[in-house]
Parts: structure tokens; sequence; C-alpha cells
């Protein structure tokens, strides 16, 4: 602004203009240069194979993500990263670990990871969480738990995808599995949530498959599902001490007879329960222990490789299964009558096998027609 008045005291005026500070300029040049090197540093399958068998946990975790997106064109990108890893993967030990929250899970993992790396292995931590899609990652979420471990050279810690539908989520950490393993980790640790339907996921990619759980809570079951127990190699009683010592080892009895009640495992295992405490690095090494001793027994009457074959097996048939329903409930017949069937079922009009037929003979006919064309 121009003073025209020579009367006007232009020091004093309420109209003189400040020179101020000088403004920065409205393009942050730090992060431009890093967007132009990270544009030039498009990485392809074979940038991303490299970065991962040669234990770059920063590729790592970006092939992780690059398994994790929901973008297409990053899904074709991770199945190359994913296929040409696949022959350097596999030779890990791969353990679930499951218990209702508040066990000891991450205490637990955090005492056995550290105490794993100090005996020379690489350990990476993994998570199923299929209530993640609404609490946004309960488990393996919070940063500030594994606070020892995440800072281990050793170990990677990898929280649990938080979107997807559970079979979604569960692809997503079998590909991790691969990639970590092709990483060079040796020990794959899946944390799950003991009260759902992602036991029997974890069950299916894992070779042991840990229960924790707590002495003294009731219930020595603690609402565990009988599904679960079946499915378990391996139980141990966390929180094992100070007062809790002596109902922890009453535990451990009833325990173990009540594990003698089931089924024996097809293998012959029959499942053992240790005591330990994730708090003061008790009985871990135990448990260890038994899970050498179960993968060592395993291999060696080659139940170990038939279980793995299954497990593909399973995984195969469970990508057809899933395939098969989104494709028919992605049908646009199929939407626009559903709800119309459901009415005359609601009616009383037909028997939900009649609702079912229909719509199922609805679909093939479109399928055959769609084919025909
Ligand atoms: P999560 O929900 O199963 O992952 O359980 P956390 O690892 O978060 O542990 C829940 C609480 O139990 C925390 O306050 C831990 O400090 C405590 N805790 C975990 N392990 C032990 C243990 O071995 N002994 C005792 N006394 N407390 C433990």
């Amino acid at each position: 602004m121009k003073e025209t008045d020579p009367n006007i005291d232009s020091e004093k005026s309420a109209l003189r203009v400040n020179p101020g500070i000088e403004q920065p300029a409205s393009i942050n040049n730090d992060a431009l240069r890093k967007y132009k090197s990270r544009k030039k540093s498009v990485m392809n399958a074979d940038d991303f194979v490299d970065g991962v068998l040669s234990g770059n946990r920063v590729v790592l975790s970006r092939a992780i993500t690059l398994v994790e997106s929901a973008l297409d064109a990053h899904y074709r990108l991770a199945q190359q990263v994913i296929e040409k890893c696949l022959p350097h993967s596999g030779q890990s030990l791969r353990i679930g670990i499951t218990g209702v929250p508040g066990v000891g899970k991450s205490s637990f993992i955090e005492t056995l990871g550290l105490y794993l790396t100090s005996i020379g292995h690489r350990v990476a931590v993994l998570a199923i969480d299929p209530s993640s899609e609404i609490s946004k990652g309960s488990i393996l979420g919070d940063k500030t738990r594994m606070e020892k471990l995440s800072a281990d050279p050793n170990a990677f810690i990898r929280p649990s995808p938080s979107a997807g539908t559970l079979g979604g989520v569960t692809r997503k950490t079998r590909e991790t599995i691969i990639l970590c393993e092709a990483a060079g980790f040796d020990i794959i640790l899946i944390e799950t949530v003991g009260v759902g339907q992602s036991e029997t996921a974890v069950h299916s990619m894992v070779d042991f498959f840990l229960l924790l759980m707590l002495a003294g809570a009731g219930d020595e079951l603690q609402g565990i599902k009988r599904g679960i127990i079946e499915m378990c190699d391996g139980m141990a009683i966390n929180k094992a001490d100070g007062d809790n010592m002596h109902r922890a080892t009453m535990a451990q009895a009833q325990l173990q007879c009540a594990l003698n009640l089931f089924p024996v495992h097809q293998s012959g295992w029959k499942p053992k329960v240790e005591l330990c405490s994730a708090l003061h690095n008790t009985g871990i090494e135990k448990v260890w222990q038994m899970v050498k001793y179960h993968s060592d027994t395993m291999k060696n009457s080659g139940f170990f490789e038939l279980k793995r074959a299954k497990q593909l097996s399973y995984r195969m048939l469970d990508t057809i299964n899933q395939a098969l329903i989104s494709r028919f409930y992605q049908n646009p017949k199929i939407i626009e009558m559903l709800p119309k069937v459901e009415q005359l079922l609601n009616n009383h009009q037909i028997t939900a096998y009649q609702a079912a037929e229909s719509l199922l003979s609805l679909y093939f006919e479109k399928e055959k027609s769609r084919k025909a064309d």
C-alpha cells in the first residue's frame, strides 16, 4: 500500500504495513526431494525379491504392505514377489499362540522371542486379529507392547492387517509367512485371540499350536472352546509366579487330566502342559523344549511334512471356496433376487431349501448362458 497524504506520519499510521517475516514457499522442498527420490525408486518384483532375500527389513515391510494392499496392481505385484520367494520359504518353525485377552500373550511372546534370539534364532511375530476391523488392531497394534523385542535386531514384529474379512486376513498372514521365511526368519510366532474362529485359521498354518492358560480363573477351561483345546499341541499356564504358584501347579495336573480325555492326535502326539511366567522369565525354556521335542518327533515320523501338505490342500480348497462364495454374492442377478426370495421365505411361502435352490439355479443358469454367449 502506498501512502499519498504527506501529512500522515507513516511510522504511526494504522495503515502502515509492517515488513513481517518472510513466508516459506508453499511447497516443502524437503518433502518434494523425498517424493522425487521415492518416485525414482519405484520397485519392481525383482527389487522386492532381492531386498527380501537379503534380509532387508525395510523392503520386507514394504513387501508385506504390498501383500496387505487392497489395490489390484499391488495384489498382482505381490503375487509375483510371493511366487519368487516361495522356493526360499518353508524352512521355519511356525508356532501359533492363543489364549484369552489378559492371559499374557504379548508378554509371553516377548520373553520367548528374546530367549530365542539369544540362542541364535531369528524371530518374526505376526498376528491374526479378526476384531481388528472394529478395534483397528487390538493385538500387537499397540506400539508400547513388546518394546524390548521390537528393538532386537534379530526380531521382526508385524501387527495384524487391520482390514478385511477373516479369509482376507488369513491369506495375507500366510503370504507374510512366506516373505518372512524368505527373509531368513527361522521361527514364526503367530498370535491370535482365543475367542473366535481365527484359531482354526491359525491352526491351518502352523506346526505347533500353543494355548496359554491361567491358573485359578474359575473353570479350568476358562471358556475356551472345546474345539480349540482339541487343536492345541501343548498348553502353558502363564503367571505361574508368586502367590499363584500353588494354584498353577494344581491347574497343571487338572489340565493334564482333562487333556488325556480328548482323542489322541492322529500323529500319536499327546499334548503336554507346562508352567511358565512371562513376567519373571521362568519356565519359558521348558515350553520351548516341548515345542522342539514335538517338531523333532513329528519330523522323524513324517507327520511334519504330512501336516504341511494337508495345510496346502486346505489352503487351495479354502481359496476355491472363498472365490466361489464371493462370485455368487457379487452376481447382479443374485444381488437383485436375494431380498425378494428372502421376503418369500419370511412370508412362509417357500422353504429355506427351496429358496436356496432357486437362487443357486438362477446363478448356475446365468453362468451357463454367460459361457454360451
Ligand atoms: P495379552 O492380552 O494376552 O496379550 O496379555 P498381556 O501380555 O498384555 O498381559 C496382561 C497383563 O498380565 C499385563 O499386566 C502383564 O504385565 C501381566 N502378565 C503377563 N505375564 C505375566 C506373568 O507371567 N506373571 C504375572 N504376574 N503377570 C503377567
